[in-house]
C-alpha cells in the first residue's frame, strides 16, 4: 500500500482519538494505571494488555495491513499517541519491536522475513530486545567488538552486550555485530534477528536504581545463528540502523510530550486535594510554567515533524531536537515535582499517596533520559555539526 493510498483511508479529523480514548477508558485497569500506588499489573497482563492494544488500533497504526499492521497514516499514529499520553497507560514492554526492530525488518528484511516476524511483534508473541550497547561502544557504538563470522553452517558469534532492555523477557534479539576488522569502524557491521533461546547465550540481569531488572548483560559464546536470519545485506547494518535511529527519534514513543503534560495537571490536582499542600505548590508556580511552556515546545516539534514526513520530508539529523529537548526539561520537571512530593504531609490523603509513588518512579527513571538514546552531549554534537554546520573550534 502506497502513502497516498493510506492517507485515502485515512478517517475523518478527530475521529481516531474518540477511538482511542473510548478504548482505553473501557480497557486500562486499576492494576495497570501508572497514577495509583496499588499493586503493579505483572508482565503478562502488561503482555495482554498490549496485544489488546493492537487489537483495537493502538498499535502498528501505520504498518501495511499484509503485516500484520492497520495500513493507516501517521496522522491517526499521532491522534492514538496523544490519547496514549493523556491517560496514565504503562510504557510499553515491547516497544523495541514496534518502534525499532519492526522499523528496521520493513527497510531492509526479506518479504518472507516481515511475513513472519512483523506480525509477531503486534500481537506480542516476539517481544525483542536490542543488543547494541557493549562495554567498551556506547556513544561511539562502531567501536563495537561483538563478531560474527562465517561458517559452514551459518553466523557464529561471539561478545558481549550490555544495558540490554528486557533482553531476559525477549524471544528475539536486534543484534548488531561485526563481520569485518575491527579497524573497519562504520564498515562490517550487520544486523540479525537473534532468538534468545540460541544455545550460548547467556543473560544476567542488572539492578537499576529503582529496583528494577530490566537491563541485561548479554553474552555470545559460539551462538550459530542462520544465514537467514541475516537482516539486509552485509555491510549494510550501519547504514540500516542509522536511517531509522534518526526517523525513530523523531517518532518513537510520540505520547511523550503529552504523557509530560498530564503528569503536571497530576501534580496541580493532587496538590488541590489538601488546602496544605496545595500552598506548597503555590511556591512552585514559575517552574509549573516553565515546564509547561516546554510541553508546548515539544508538541511543536512533534506535530512539525509529523508534517514534514507526510509531506515526504526526511528527518534526518532533526530528530535529536525533539530527543534533546524532551530529555532535559523532562528531567528537570521530573526532580521539582519529586521534590514537592517530598514534602507532602503523610496525612494528606490517597491521592497525595498516589503521587508519591507515581513521582518518585518518574524521578528515578528520568536520570536515564538523558543517556539512553544517544546522551545529551551526542545530541548537542549532532545539531552543531549537522544541522548547524558548525565547524569544530581549530
Ligand atoms: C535506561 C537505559 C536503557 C538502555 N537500553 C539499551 C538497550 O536496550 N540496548 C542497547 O544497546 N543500549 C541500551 N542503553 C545504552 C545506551 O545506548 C548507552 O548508555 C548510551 O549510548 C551511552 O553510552 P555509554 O553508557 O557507554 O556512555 P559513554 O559513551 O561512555 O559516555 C559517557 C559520557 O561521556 C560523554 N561522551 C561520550 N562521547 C562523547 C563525545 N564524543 N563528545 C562529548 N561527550 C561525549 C557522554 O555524553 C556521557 O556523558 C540503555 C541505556 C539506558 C540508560
Amino acid at each position: 500500500m502506497t502513502t497516498q493510498e493510506r492517507i485515502e483511508r485515512s478517517y475523518e479529523p478527530g475521529a481516531y482519538a474518540a477511538q482511542a480514548r473510548g478504548w482505553i477508558e473501557t480497557n486500562l485497569t486499576d492494576a495497570l494505571r501508572t497514577d495509583r500506588a496499588t499493586q503493579e499489573a505483572s508482565l503478562a497482563e502488561k503482555i495482554a494488555f498490549e496485544a489488546a492494544q493492537h487489537e483495537a488500533g493502538l498499535v502498528g497504526i501505520t504498518w501495511p495491513v499484509e503485516y500484520g499492521g492497520h495500513g493507516l497514516g501517521l496522522r491517526e499514529h499521532l491522534e492514538a499517541n496523544r490519547e496514549i499520553g493523556l491517560s496514565p497507560m504503562p510504557n510499553a514492554v515491547n516497544s523495541i519491536g514496534k518502534e525499532l526492530a519492526g522499523p528496521i525488518i520493513m527497510t531492509v528484511g526479506r518479504d518472507d522475513q516481515k511475513r513472519d516476524l512483523l506480525p509477531k511483534i503486534l500481537k506480542m508473541e516476539n517481544i525483542w530486545c536490542q543488543g547494541f550497547s557493549e562495554p567498551g561502544a556506547g556513544s561511539d557504538l562502531v567501536a563495537l567488538r561483538t563478531r560474527a563470522e562465517k561458517t559452514a553452517d551459518g553466523w557464529k558469534v561471539n561478545g558481549q552486550k550490555i544495558w540490554t532492555s528486557g533482553a531476559s523477557k525477549s524471544q528475539y534479539c536486534l543484534l548488531l555485530a561485526r563481520t569485518g576488522s575491527a579497524d573497519d569502524r562504520h564498515k562490517g557491521l550487520m544486523l540479525f534477528a537473534v532468538p534468545m533461546e540460541s544455545p550460548g547465550i547467556d543473560v544476567r540481569e542488572i539492578v537499576s536504581i529503582d529496583g528494577a531488572r530490566s537491563f541485561c548483560e548479554v553474552f555470545f559464546n559460539n551462538v550459530m545463528v542462520a544465514e537467514e536470519n541475516m537482516l539486509g545485506a552485509p555491510d549494510e547494518g550501519w547504514a540500516a540502523a542509522s536511517r531509522v535511529l534518526s526517523i525513530e527519534r523523531a517518532t518513537n514513543r510520540m505520547y511523550r510530550s503529552w504523557r509530560f503534560e498530564s503528569e503536571i495537571d497530576h501534580l496541580v490536582a493532587a496538590c488541590r486535594s489538601d488546602n496544605r499542600t496545595y500552598q506548597i505548590l503555590k511556591g512552585y508556580s514559575a517552574e509549573i510554567a516553565q515546564a509547561r511552556i516546554a510541553v508546548e515546545n515539544l508538541k511543536g516539534h512533534v506535530e512539525t515533524m509529523v508534517a514534514d514526513l507526510l509531506n515526504g520530508q526526511q528527518i534526518g539529523p532533526r530528530g535529536s531536537l525533539p530527543k534533546l529537548y524532551w530529555s532535559e526539561a523532562h528531567q528537570r520537571w521530573a526532580q521539582m515535582a519529586y521534590e514537592v512530593t517530598t514534602r507532602f504531609p503523610l496525612d494528606g490523603g490517597q491521592a497525595l499517596t498516589d503521587a508519591r509513588a507515581r513521582f518518585e518512579t518518574i524521578y528515578l527513571a528520568s536520570r536515564a533520559e538523558t543517556i539512553y538514546a544517544g546522551t545529551t552531549e551526542i545530541q548537542l554534537d549532532i545539531i552543531s555539526k549537522r544541522i548547524l554546520n558548525l565547524k569544530k573550534a581549530a
